[in-house]
C-alpha cells in the first residue's frame, strides 16, 4: 500500500515497485481512504509506504490509526522532511507497536526501495513474537526458594586498550516450564510485591561468590550488580552489602551497584543516606540508564555516583544520528567534569564501537563485544575477544 497526496509521486512509486517485481500495489491519495480500505477489507497488506506531509489526515495521525487497528505488516515513511522529523515519526510508529522498516527520503531511489522490499519480506518470514506472560508473585516466591534465579554476566571493555575490566550481573530465571525468563518479566513484580530485597540478596551473594572465584583465577574484574531504588529504602542495606563483600573476600572497590530510578521518589532521605554510606564504604555507585525516565541531572546533582552509564537508546546508532550524538557527547563531558567514569551500554555493531572510542567513553558494553553469559563461558569468550582485538586495531 502506498499513500501520497501528490499524484506524481504516487505514480512514480507504483512504477518503481512494479519494476522491482511487486505485482499488487494499492495506491491511495488520502490516508483516510487507505485506512478505510484496510479496516474494511480482508486485505492483508504486507508493507505500507506513507508520506508524512498530507492534507486532511497527515502521516503522523495515520500511523496512530494504524496502531489502533492493530496493523501487523511493515511500515516505511517517505518524506522530503529533514532527518530529525523523519526519525521522530519513526520512533512514534514504533511506540504504537508497529514494525517500522525505516524512512525513505524523497525522491525515493530505486536501490533503497529494493532494500526495503527485502527487509519487508524478512519481516513477513519472522515468527510472530508471543505475548510475554506476567508471572504471579507466588511463582517468583517459589523460584527464590528453589534457587531458580541464576546470574549471567556481560563483559565490560576498556575502550582504550580492549581489556576486559568488568562484568555486569544480569539475573535470569530458569523457569521449570518456560525455560529462560528475562528480568523484564519479573523485576517489576518483585518490586510491587516486596520481593525485590530477596532477589537482590540472591543475585548479590552469588555475584560476590563469583567475583571471588575470578579473583582466585587471576582475573581482576569489577563486578556490577543492579539494585532497585526499593532496595535503597532499607537502612540496613549498606551494612548488608559491606558484610556480604567481606564474607566473600571481595574488596568493596571491586563491587559496583547500578541504580536505576524507575519511578519518582517521594522521600529522598533514605536513598540519600544509603547511597552516601555505600560511597563511604568505597562501594562503586553507577547511575544506570542515564538520560531516561528519572535517571537524570537531578540524580547526578543529589547522589554520590562515581560512574555514569549512558543508556543504550542513546548509544546504538549515535554515529549516524546527530541528536543522539549530541546527547552522548554532552553526557561524557559532564561526567568528565564531575570526575566520573562513563560506560556506554548497547554497543551493538562496529559503528557503535568506533563511535564510543572516539567520543571519550571509558568503558563499553554490548552485543558487539559479548552478550550476557553464564560465568563458566567467560574464559572462552575472552579467547575469542582477544582474537578480535587485532582486527579492531587494539594491541
Ligand atoms: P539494564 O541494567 O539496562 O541492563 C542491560 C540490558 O541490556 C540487559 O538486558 C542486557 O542483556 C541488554 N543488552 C546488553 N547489551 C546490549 C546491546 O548491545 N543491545 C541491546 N539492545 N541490549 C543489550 P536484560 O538482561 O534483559 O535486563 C533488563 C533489565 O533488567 C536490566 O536493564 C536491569 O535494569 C534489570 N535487571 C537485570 N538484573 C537485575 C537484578 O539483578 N536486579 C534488578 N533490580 N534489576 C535487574
Ligand atoms: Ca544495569
Ligand atoms: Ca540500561
Amino acid at each position: 500500500m502506498i499513500i501520497d497526496d501528490d499524484p506524481f509521486v504516487l505514480r512514480m512509486l507504483a512504477r518503481q515497485l512494479a519494476r522491482l517485481g511487486c505485482d499488487q500495489v494499492l495506491p491511495f491519495s488520502s490516508a483516510r481512504d487507505a485506512l478505510a480500505a484496510m479496516s474494511e477489507g480482508d486485505t492483508s497488506v504486507g508493507l505500507t509506504i506513507c508520506d508524512l506531509q498530507m492534507p486532511e489526515m497527515d502521516g503522523v495521525q495515520f500511523v496512530g490509526e494504524l496502531g489502533r487497528i492493530g496493523y501487523s505488516g511493515a511500515l516505511a515513511v517517505a518524506s522530503g522532511e529533514d532527518g530529525r522529523i523523519l526519525q521522530t515519526a519513526e520512533k512514534l510508529a514504533r511506540a504504537h507497536g508497529l514494525h517500522v522498516l525505516g524512512a525513505l527520503r524523497k525522491p525515493v531511489a530505486l536501490d533503497e526501495l529494493r532494500d526495503l522490499l527485502a527487509r519487508s519480506a524478512a519481516h513477513r518470514a519472522a515468527i510472530p513474537r508471543q505475548m510475554r506472560p506476567a508471572y504471579p508473585p507466588e511463582d517468583l516466591r517459589r523460584a527464590l526458594a528453589e534457587g531458580e534465579l541464576v546470574n549471567h554476566y556481560q563483559p565490560q571493555i576498556d575502550v582504550a586498550t580492549g581489556a576486559l575490566v568488568g562484568v555486569e550481573t544480569l539475573v535470569r530465571w530458569h523457569h521449570p516450564r518456560d525455560g529462560m525468563v528475562f528480568p523484564d518479566q519479573f523485576i517489576s513484580t518483585a518490586e510491587e510485591h516486596d520481593l525485590i530485597d530477596d532477589v537482590t540478596h540472591v543475585v548479590l551473594t552469588e555475584a560476590l561468590r563469583q567475583a571471588r572465584r575470578w579473583d582466585d583465577a587471576g582475573l581482576d574484574l569489577r563486578v556490577a550488580v543492579n539494585v532497585s531504588m526499593d532496595n535503597l529504602a532499607a537502612l540496613g542495606f549498606p551494612d548488608f552489602v559491606a558484610a556480604s563483600a567481606h564474607d566473600a573476600g571481595v574488596t568493596p572497590t571491586h563491587l559496583v551497584l547500578e541504580v536505576t530510578e524507575s519511578r519518582l521518589m517521594k522521600d529522598q532521605r533514605a536513598p540519600l543516606e544509603i547511597l552516601t554510606r555505600l560511597a563511604l564504604k568505597r562501594i562503586g555507585l553507577s547511575i544506570d540508564d542515564f538520560g531516561t525516565g528519572h535517571s537524570s541531572l537531578a540524580q547526578l546533582r543529589d547522589f554520590p555516583f562515581d560512574e555514569l552509564k549512558v543508556d543504550r537508546s542513546f548509544i546504538h546508532g549515535a554515529s549516524r544520528d546527530s541528536a543522539l550524538s549530541a546527547i552522548v557527547v554532552a553526557s561524557c563531558g559532564m561526567a568528565r567534569q564531575l570526575g566520573m567514569s562513563v560506560v556506554a551500554e548497547g554497543v551493538e555493531d562496529r559503528a557503535d564501537w568506533d563511535y564510543v572510542r572516539a567520543c571519550g567513553c571509558h568503558r563499553a558494553q554490548g552485543y558487539f563485544m559479548g552478550r550476557p553469559m553464564p560465568a563458566p563461558d567467560l574464559q572462552s569468550w575472552m579467547v575469542t575477544w582477544e582474537g578480535r582485538c587485532g582486527e579492531l586495531g587494539l594491541a
